[in-house]
């Protein structure tokens, strides 16, 4: 730890916690375990909605509407909540955004967090882009590893695809990381067709010579409920690759061949249609790998969430796959959020959200808290249902938190 002073809020909530440490009427508490029997021991915590990058699947470039200060939990909240989550089991926080980063002290509150009793993993998504100036103290406050969101190795590229920053400053970034012990470094690669997936095999060999591990996320249909065509399309795909996945051991076969339209221009993001053109599924991804590096072995990687894990022979690495739409992901879900803005939220892709917020700023106490966290892992559901109609409306990737 470092010996900068703890902002003083958060410095007693961790006093006094210490010295409560499990809270008596929770002493006795059954661990969370979901409807379906899934426990779960992991909660991401979203501090802020900005972004300082604008990915063309994430945020329009202009225009964007963030929450008033006010509705944002403050450090001294996420402290409580995560306290209470602790001592109902949740070991496992992953600090996320928007760009995480970019929220003012963030050191204060990781150091806060990696002090609660009971959480045993503390890590982080971050585009990277700050992770230079900040990746030494992050590590000396408690922070074990990060997770860096890179979609293109090219620099021509990487302006037409975050629309902010350099390639460079994140690859300095990576390193800042490493040299840190931030480990192991991951690596999420979003594949879309025609824009970066010429890239995929350039990705999978950094894990030769590097432990670095490389995950390729599916591009997912947040926002895609755009209208009852959109909403109809959507649920073809995601019956088409449901098919796949039946009749093939493992990941399915190749989605779509569709070409993909032009980027969108310096406004805007992404619409629908643009988006399911994009989409590559992770078995397509894994076969072009196979194709220019030779065979991807199962491996294992602790901690790689719903990753389906593989490393090229001789690699140092690894390579992963995401798939969210092409496979059930969802039945290793162990998962649940806490929005920057203080809802807890069951599933990336369901409303059935539960405002804690209000809550503790009507003076919740630890029970309540503790009552509204059950509550929402009741709500989770078996499926993101997307195949079933559902809608993942309601919130922008940078509000969910990714
Ligand atoms: N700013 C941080 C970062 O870049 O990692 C954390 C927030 S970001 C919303 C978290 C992750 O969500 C990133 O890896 C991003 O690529 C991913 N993401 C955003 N929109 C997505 C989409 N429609 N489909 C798949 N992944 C998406």
């Amino acid at each position: 730890m470092d010996s900068r002073p703890l902002h003083p809020a958060v410095f007693s909530a961790i006093i006094l916690r210490k010295s409560l440490d499990r809270p008596a009427h929770l002493e006795n508490a059954m661990p969370l375990v979901d409807a379906f029997g899934r426990t779960i021991d992991y909660m991401r915590v979203s501090v802020t909605d900005r972004c300082n990058f604008r990915c063309v699947y994430c945020m329009p470039e202009e225009g964007i509407t963030t929450a008033p200060a006010e509705c944002m939990l403050t450090f001294e909240e996420i402290v409580r909540i995560v306290q209470v989550a602790a001592s109902l089991g949740i070991s496992k926080v992953r600090i996320t955004g928007g760009e995480p980063l970019v929220r003012k002290d963030l050191p204060t509150l990781v150091q806060a967090l990696a002090a609660i009793p009971g959480i045993q993993d503390l890590a982080m998504t971050t585009n990277g882009y700050l992770l230079g100036r900040y990746a030494t103290e992050l590590a000396s406050c408690g922070l074990k590893r990060v997770n860096v969101s890179l979609d293109t190795l090219r620099p021509d590229r990487f302006p037409r695809v975050a629309r902010r920053g350099d390639l460079q400053t994140v690859l300095d970034g990576i390193a800042a990381a490493m040299k840190a012990n931030l480990t192991p470094v991951k690596i999420n690669v979003v594949a879309m067709r025609g824009i970066n997936d010429d890239e995929v095999a350039d990705f999978a060999r950094l894990t030769l010579e590097r432990p670095i591990n490389v995950r390729f996320i599916e591009l997912m249909p947040i926002n895609w409920a755009a209208g009852d065509d959109d909403l109809n399309s959507l649920v073809s795909l995601v019956a088409r690759n449901r098919i796949h996945r039946q009749t093939s051991a493992g990941l399915g076969t190749l989605a779509d061949s569709l070409e993909a339209d032009a980027l969108p221009g310096n406004s805007g993001m992404l619409d629908a249609s643009q988006m399911r053109k994009l989409f590559v599924s992770a078995a397509e991804l894994r076969k072009r790998i196979e194709a220019e590096c030779g065979p991807l072995v199962p491996s294992e990687l602790p901690g790689n969430g719903p990753a389906y894990t593989f490393r090229l022979r001789g690699g140092q690495g690894t390579v992963g796959f995401i798939s969210q739409i092409s496979h059930d992901a969802c039945l290793r879900c162990n998962r649940i959020r806490l929005t920057a803005d203080g809802h807890l939220r069951p599933c990336l892709m369901t409303q059935g959200e539960i405002n804690v917020r209000d809550r503790l700023r009507a003076r919740a106490d630890d029970a309540e808290i503790a009552h509204l966290i059950r509550q929402t892992v009741l709500r989770k559901p078996l499926e993101h249902n997307l195949d079933k109609g559902a809608a993942p409306t309601g919130r922008t990737m940078n509000q969910l938190g990714g």
